[in-house]
């Protein structure tokens, strides 16, 4: 195995790098300013107009999409030069939930699905959301859904409440999780099916205030109703009864580019932590870096990100060699062993600013405040730690 960079994943990584130093860094400096999502609209679509002019748009899609090819090792290391900054992978369309919704779409969509809702969300010209957990049924359950769908006739009729619908305020249309064969084994009881959001019946409750955020368009996370909420039968994406097996797949590829994010944030925390302690002075003529103390937060979050990024790595080479389902394991392991090394990271690179690490005037507190979801989401640290080792011990003969 050879991590090393292809000439044209550094070159590429290069351009990456010299593109959000120049034009993606001054507009988060505006945001954490209290500038909405929204209000940056029109900066945001000017910097992606540059990404396509650049050849550098949609780096995980299929060229024949518009997008660059990438392969999942490669989309790995642009996902890292994005992921430092919270604005990264929306100038280039690889942003989730779009993304994800793109992959599904692209694998299971219906020829007129793909050209309906694909075509304008890959060239950039709408936003769309993904529309599966529940407040009043445990997430982490993801069999386990009181959203319910029936064919009336040619469409399908959707009831139900969700939260957390990332980004639905602005969405073109949302891929809601509902069951449709409620008498079917718990695995094969719900479909994934499309709804535009301006369909009578789909109702944005509000945005969610994340740790004290509401946020807008984008950089939302919605309340959503279905009410009686009518689609046509065509709406359905892949077959009745197959939403679960669909959001597993949507996960594999997923999980390396969320990882790589978290690596890219981790990275840049670790880069202020050690500025902040080269130069600040804490005595006269003692740097914060002359205790060791701090030497040694460094010290463990090299290891930790340098250990992190390879573990992704090497799961993203597994994917590519053995496809996701030989990777189950590194695939689980790498989602709370990354969130791990994350939240770690920012802390430590908080602490070393001290009051200066929970104002706005670095991008350390937006992270913070945003990056504790990572425990929870892509599913709970808790549930992979424990699929994962009740595989391992099975292998052992245990009865888990
Ligand atoms: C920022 C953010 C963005 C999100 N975006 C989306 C989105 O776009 N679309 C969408 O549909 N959902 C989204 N979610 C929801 C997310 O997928 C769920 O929050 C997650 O699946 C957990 O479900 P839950 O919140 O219902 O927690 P619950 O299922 O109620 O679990 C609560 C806690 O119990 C523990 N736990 C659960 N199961 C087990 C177990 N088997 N063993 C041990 N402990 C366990 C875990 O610690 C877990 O955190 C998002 C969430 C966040 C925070």
């Amino acid at each position: 195995m050879d991590f090393t960079p292809s000439p044209r994943t550094a070159e590429l990584v290069g351009k990456l790098n010299d593109f959000l130093e120049t034009h993606i860094l001054p507009l988060e400096r505006r945001m954490l300013e209290g500038r909405s999502f929204t209000s940056l609209l029109p900066e945001l679509e000017a910097g992606r107009q540059r990404v396509k002019e650049l050849g550098l748009w949609g780096p995980q899609l299929p060229k024949a999409w518009g997008g660059m090819g990438l392969s999942l090792t490669e989309h790995a290391a642009v996902s890292e030069v994005l992921g430092r900054s919270p604005l990264g992978h929306y100038h280039f369309n690889c942003q989730a939930p779009d993304a994800g919704n793109m992959e599904i779409l692209l694998s299971f969509g219906s020829d007129e699905q793909k050209e309906t809702f694909l075509r304008p969300l890959a060239e950039g010209k709408i936003r769309s959301c993904f529309s599966m957990t529940e407040p009043d049924a445990a997430g982490s359950n993801p069999t386990w859904l009181e959203t319910q769908a029936f064919l009336d006739g040619d469409e399908w009729v959707i009831n139900g409440r969700k939260w957390f619908t990332t980004a639905a305020d602005g969405a073109a249309f949302a891929i809601v999780m509902a069951v449709t064969k409620p008498e079917a084994p718990p695995h094969m009881r719900a479909s994934q099916i499309i709804v535009p959001t301006d369909t009578k019946g789909f109702r944005l409750v509000r945005n969610l205030p994340v740790m004290g955020e509401a946020g807008d368009g984008y950089a939302s996370h919605a309340e959503v109703e279905y009410v009686d909420c009518r689609v046509p039968k065509a709406n359905l994406l892949g077959p009745d009864g197959a939403g679960f097996f669909i959001a597993q797949e949507r996960l594999g590829p997923g999980r390396i580019h969320h990882a790589m994010r978290w690596i890219g944030i981790a990275e840049r925390a670790f880069e202020m932590m050690c500025k902040r302690a080269a130069e600040r002075d804490i005595a006269p003529g003692k740097k914060l870096a002359h205790k060791q103390i701090v030497q040694s937060w460094i010290a463990e979050s090299r290891a930790k990100i340098d250990a992190a990024r390879l573990y992704v790595q090497h799961t993203a080479w597994r994917i590519e060699k053995e496809g996701a389902g030989e990777a189950r394991d590194e695939i689980s392991a790498i989602k709370f062993f990354v969130a791990d090394v994350l939240t770690f990271v920012l802390d430590r690179s908080i602490q070393t600013h001290g009051a200066l690490g929970l104002v706005d005037d670095t991008i350390l507190a937006y992270f913070y405040r945003h990056e504790r979801a990572a425990h929870i989401y892509d599913g709970a640290d808790e549930v992979h730690k424990v699929s994962l080792a009740k595989r391992i011990l099975k292998r052992y003969g245990a009865q888990v």
